[in-house]
């Protein structure tokens, strides 16, 4: 059976799905490995690399398409990629199923079977697939990185001969594995951090990084499911998060927002009055841009500027950090080709725990009645 990986067609990204040292795992499971030339280069692998690693390498887009069993990629392809497959074909990558399902429509009449990374189940059998938090700790990471070198002032408290420089203060909204690497790395540059989080549970993580975590009276209510994820919060209890956030918000330099609710839009934290009362000087980062952001000011991927005040909202941070992003995102779908191949055949076992819940669409059906009903409510 052949694997292949073409390179990403979406404007900016520059990760690619398999890395050389992943096309060794995948030779020594009996499978084939194409790569379309050029595919690794924006993440610094050549394609005589991926050669020594044992792939066969061609200019030849259409007849990779049309010869490949699997196609693994970071982003949906294009409809004309789903049409140039063979019937029956496997694709593997972020095809974003619950939020623009109908895309995925063209993979119906080919008979493709499509497996989301997003859908992954997130139990510990599948932590090697976990893509997501495989993204979300680079987005975090790269979000600090951003900050300390937008604003116009250090991170860590300097004591020198011309005086004392205070450390820079970080507010962090949303304590999950975004926002959790986020002030890991705030405070590995010498800021002193707070975060905010509706689950309880995340304090005991904010604390042991060292950050202050801010705890709102929510009266009792219930805030995460039993997977651990928060849920949609009541109108009064997200205003009372909101109140303590703008509160905080007067006095911080960098203010980075993660919040998110599985399957839903991002949940508003910061309104403009909350903007308006930071410092001149200070940035404001929401990584929640691509679900409707946590802030009401924030434009995806635009630089908003209000009263001395930055507003980014970028909304592919990982491909800004191409090598270490593709690193991980290769080791994670290398890990779920696994259990899609046995003996150099494609093997797939919708019962498998991990299997089954992440495919999408399956002998020309949706199969996943997740993605079926946003379908329905998508029109
Ligand atoms: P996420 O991206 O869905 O959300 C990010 C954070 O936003 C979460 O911590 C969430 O609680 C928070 N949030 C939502 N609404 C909010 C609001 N109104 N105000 C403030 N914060 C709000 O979540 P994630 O980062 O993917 O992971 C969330 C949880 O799942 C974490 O506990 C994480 O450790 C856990 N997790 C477990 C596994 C595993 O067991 N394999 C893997 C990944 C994550």
């Amino acid at each position: 059976m052949k694997i292949a990986v073409l390179k990403e067609a979406l404007p900016g990204e520059a990760r690619v799905a398999l890395m050389p040292d992943s096309v060794k795992k995948l030779l020594a499971l009996k499978a084939k490995v194409l790569v379309e030339s050029g595919a690794g280069l924006a993440a610094a692998r050549a394609d005589a690399e991926y050669a020594e690693a044992g792939a066969d390498i061609s200019a030849d887009r259409n007849a990779i398409l049309a010869e490949c069993d699997v196609l693994v990629t970071v982003n949906r392809p294009p409809a004309d990629v789903f049409n140039a497959l063979k019937t029956g074909a496997v694709v593997l990558g972020f095809l974003r199923p619950l939020d623009e399902p109908k895309a995925l429509q063209p993979a119906l009449p080919r008979g493709l079977t499509t497996f989301a990374m997003e859908l992954v189940p997130r139990i510990t059998r599948a932590q090697s697939m976990d893509a997501l938090s495989s993204m979300a700790t680079v987005a975090g990471y790269k979000a600090v990185v951003l900050a300390a070198s937008s604003i116009s002032r250090m991170f860590p408290l300097l004591m020198t001969a011309a005086g004392t420089v205070p450390p820079a203060r970080v507010l962090v909204l949303g304590a999950g594995v975004a926002g959790l690497q986020a002030i890991a790395t705030a405070r590995r540059l010498g800021a002193v951090v707070e975060a905010y989080d509706v689950r309880a549970a995340a304090g005991e993580q904010v604390r042991s990084l060292g950050a202050t975590f801010l705890d709102v009276d929510l009266g009792g209510l219930k805030t995460e499911d039993a997977g651990g994820y928060a849920v949609e919060l009541s109108d009064e209890a997200l205003k009372r998060g909101r109140d303590l956030i703008a509160e905080h918000a007067k006095t911080a330099d960098v203010v980075i927002t993660t919040a998110q609710v599985p399957g839903r839009k991002a949940p508003l934290l910061m309104e403009d009055e909350a903007v308006d009362g930071m410092k001149r000087g200070s940035i404001v980062i929401d990584l929640a841009g691509s679900t409707g952001g946590n802030v009401t000011l924030s434009k995806a991927d635009e630089v908003v500027e209000r009263n001395g005040v930055t507003i980014l909202a970028p909304t592919n941070l990982p491909a800004t950090v191409p090598v270490h992003a593709s690193q991980l995102y290769s080791r994670n779908v290398t890990s779920f080709l696994s259990l899609l191949v046995k003996d150099g055949e494609l093997n797939i076992d919708m019962t498998d725990d991990v299997v089954g819940p992440s495919c999408v669409t399956h002998a020309g059906e949706v199969v996943n009645a997740r993605v079926a009903s946003a379908l329905q409510s998508n029109g």
